[in-house]
């Protein structure tokens, strides 16, 4: 880690900055699925703790650059009330004299949270001039000391609020999420212990060929599964009847085998499969090994091959994954993706699942405890294991 941390920071008397990412599920005004807001508590409670007050930054949905109330961060702000015991004030916009005096009133151990970053297009930096966003940017430094970033989620985005803020404040820290989101990911890809197993599934090869290529270089053993599998099984001239296949990709799929092959690295593909007539949890449903006939569709791996990866995991030190193994959404679909769940909660190593739909999987599956690191953001945690420079993190004081 070399950036500065907010441990490191004297935040007494100081306002703090905050980026946080309240991009909650809201339905009817209420906020579903809280983890993000609970992720973010030990970061602002270390700020009023230590006499400081908060300015808190996040966007929520798609306002796509209008001041649209449906995407109000109303709810994050209730739901935030309701976990932490301090005086919290939502500001009826992000910029405007009302916001201008709602910050110049701000107390040490108070909390103001701006409105919907997003209502404004000069976040995203789309539709509108880079001076103008340099100039929003200049206007939310304005309002502290100190910038703290804990919104891991939108680490991969250079938007106003994440990597232009930064040019206009002197002192930039990762928030306590931040730090070690950056400290697990990074150590997997800079000293991970071996052997190194990594799980790599999902719909498509498309959104995973860096990952793959990068994790090429560091891991022993590649396991895949979900649809990306059947691009593979092309690649070597096997039916796969109806399932899932980018043609565009075949080559790449064969050139992927041959460097794996080069390196003595294991890429293990499903040696069976759960099929399915058609896409569907009413389907007609069998199982079975190698090559899939047309009018099937292969919807989730089957149990030799569950049983084959869960026996790699369990020897390996470190598991990174990517992607579930099927359409684990549907029930008939969903065991691969579990019994790989179990095994990687089960193993000794650390484990790191990152990505959406991983996340989705290994809660669904009631493992998410048991793991060592699970990552709040999907693609951020996609682009870093693909070895890219993160905006949200580069542009933070190195220390
Ligand atoms: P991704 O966003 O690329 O990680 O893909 C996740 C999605 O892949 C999930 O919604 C799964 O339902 C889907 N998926 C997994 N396995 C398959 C499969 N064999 N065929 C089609 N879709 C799949």
């Amino acid at each position: 880690m070399n950036k500065l941390t907010l441990n490191e920071l004297d935040v007494d008397g100081k306002r703090v900055i905050m980026r946080v990412d309240f991009n909650v599920p809201i339905k009817d005004g209420i906020v579903g699925d809280d983890t993000r807001i609970v992720a973010a508590l030990p970061s602002i409670q270390y700020v009023l703790d230590n006499g400081g007050s908060l300015i808190l930054i996040s966007h929520c949905g798609r306002p796509k650059g209008e001041k649209n109330m449906e995407f109000t961060l109303k709810p994050a702000a209730d739901r935030l009330a309701e976990l932490i015991d301090a005086n919290i004030t939502l500001a009826p916009d992000v910029i405007g004299d009302d916001v201008q005096s709602l910050v110049n009133s701000l107390k040490s151990g108070e909390i103001l949270i701006l409105e919907n970053i997003r209502f404004y297009k000069e976040e995203e930096g789309k539709g509108c001039s880079s001076e103008d966003q340099e100039i929003f940017a200049k206007t939310l430094a304005s309002y502290g000391d100190i910038y703290v970033s804990d919104a891991f989620g939108t680490a991969h985005r250079a938007h106003a609020s994440m990597s232009v803020i930064t040019k206009y404040i002197d002192i930039c820290a990762a928030g306590f999420l931040l730090e070690k989101e950056i400290t697990y990911l990074g150590k997997v890809l800079e000293s991970p212990e071996h052997p190194f197993v990594a799980i790599i599934g999902g719909a498509k090869i498309s959104g995973k060929i860096d990952v793959i290529m990068n994790l090429m270089d560091k891991c022993e053993t590649i396991l895949i599964g979900g649809g990306m599998a059947y691009t593979f099984y092309a690649a070597q001239g096997l039916q796969i009847g109806d399932s899932l296949l980018e043609e565009d990709k075949i080559d790449l799929a064969r050139e992927i085998l041959t460097q794996a092959k080069e390196k003595g690295v294991e890429l293990l593909l499903p040696v069976d499969h759960v099929v399915a007539d058609s896409f569907s949890e009413d389907a007609n449903i069998k199982e079975v090994d190698g090559e899939i006939e047309s009018g099937w569709m292969a919807l989730d791996i089957g149990p030799k091959t569950a049983a084959l990866y869960s026996k790699a995991v369990s020897m390996a030190k470190t598991v990174v994954w990517n992607g579930p193994m099927g359409c684990f959404e549907m029930d008939p679909f969903s065991n691969g993706t579990n019994v790989v769940c179990t095994a990687v909660a089960s193993s000794n190593s650390v484990s790191i699942i990152g990505g959406g739909d991983s996340v989705s999987a290994v809660k669904k599956a009631g493992v998410a405890e048991r793991m060592s690191h699970v990552s709040t953001g999907g693609g951020a945690s996609l682009e870093f294991m693909e070895g890219k420079q993160l905006p949200g993190i580069i542009s933070l004081t190195d220390s």
